[in-house]
């Protein structure tokens, strides 16, 4: 399968990731709206987007608190304390590499 095949199937465009360039997300199941790779965990975990590498400390949830809570109802490592806790620093430098 050729990359643009390969887009095709498994990626769409998004518009939180389109705004300035082309940018692509996984499809999502039509009846359950979770991400097609999600099957009790991350089937490609090890190859998974630069978005999802970085979430959730991509630059447009930093910098807008009402976007950072609205995922958090979402994302319960948001919104404790149980998930892992990162020191500004590798904060920074994640939010380095997000690609939104
Ligand atoms: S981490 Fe994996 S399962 Fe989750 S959204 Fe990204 S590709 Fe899909």
């Amino acid at each position: 399968m050729n990359e643009d095949a390969l887009i095709a199937q498994y990626f769409t465009q998004s518009e939180v990731f389109s705004k300035d360039k082309e940018r692509y997300k996984a499809r999502s199941n039509e009846s359950t709206k979770m991400c097609i790779f999600y099957d009790e965990g991350c089937s490609i975990y090890e190859q998974r987007p630069a978005q999802c590498r970085a979430y959730p400390f991509w630059r447009v949830l930093l910098g807008d608190k009402t976007l950072w809570d609205r995922y958090a109802q979402h994302c319960p490592a948001m919104r404790s304390n149980e998930g892992k806790l990162f020191t500004p620093q590798e904060i920074v430098a994640i939010a380095s590499k997000s690609p939104i």
